[in-house]
């Protein structure tokens, strides 16, 4: 799907929706990792990047895929990529799951997290109303131990005022991470974004 983009002829398409490893996409292109708990806005950060509305699936009922999502990125000279996937990790958090859906989450991701050889580097999307929650600290902790490079997102920024905005980020700051402030609605933050994907994706050549 040809979508017009901040980045020119980025093209985006939707590859497949796994539920297990053996699905994975085998071609070995850069995997960008998208994680978040459930409505933080990862579906909109996602579409903002690509420049296109509906590509993944923003939805009102958080906690309801249980699947990886694979989006194969192409061209794009202006994002410094040649190709690569963004990879739509199930939103965590959500408290109407059952136990057993939360454990089957989890291990979906930690496999994918700890096994998966072209991953490149995790974004982890905090809601900047919310800042961070126990299970983004776990994540990062978990993160962190296992030597995976990653980096701290804080989306919906249109929602705060000045104010709460600074506090925001220095509540964010205070677990040693430098946050990338954004918003999908306005567009903030999403060129510094793709600056940080494309710097990750040279300095791992
Ligand atoms: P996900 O569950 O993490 O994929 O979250 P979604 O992307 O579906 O977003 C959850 C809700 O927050 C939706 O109603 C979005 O429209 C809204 N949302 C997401 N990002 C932003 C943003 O940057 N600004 C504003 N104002 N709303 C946002």
């Amino acid at each position: 799907m040809p979508s017009a983009s901040l980045f020119g002829s980025l093209i985006a398409e939707f590859i497949v929706s796994a539920a297990s490893p053996n699905q994975f996409p085998s071609d070995g292109l850069a995997e960008i990792a998208f994680l978040g708990r459930s409505n933080a806005g990862k579906s909109s950060l996602i579409n903002a990047l690509i420049g296109c509305k509906g590509l993944a699936h923003t939805s009102n009922t958080p906690g309801r895929t249980q699947t990886i999502n694979f989006y194969r990125l192409t061209s794009g000279a202006t994002t410094g990529l040649d190709a690569c996937y963004f990879v739509d990790l199930p939103g965590y958090g959500y408290s109407k799951v059952s136990r057993q859906q939360a454990e089957a989450w989890k291990k979906l991701l930690e496999n994918y997290l700890l096994n998966r050889a072209p991953l490149q580097l995790a974004l982890v999307i905090l809601d900047a109303r919310r800042g961070w929650m126990p299970q983004d600290l776990e994540l990062k902790r978990w993160l962190e131990a296992h030597h995976r490079a990653y980096l701290v997102v804080a989306t919906k920024m249109d929602k705060l005022n000045q104010s709460d905005a600074q506090r925001t980020l220095a509540a964010i700051r205070k677990e040693f991470a430098e946050p990338l402030a954004c918003s999908a609605t306005t567009g903030r933050g999403v060129r510094e974004i793709w600056q940080a994907i494309a710097k990750t994706h040279h300095s791992s050549r």
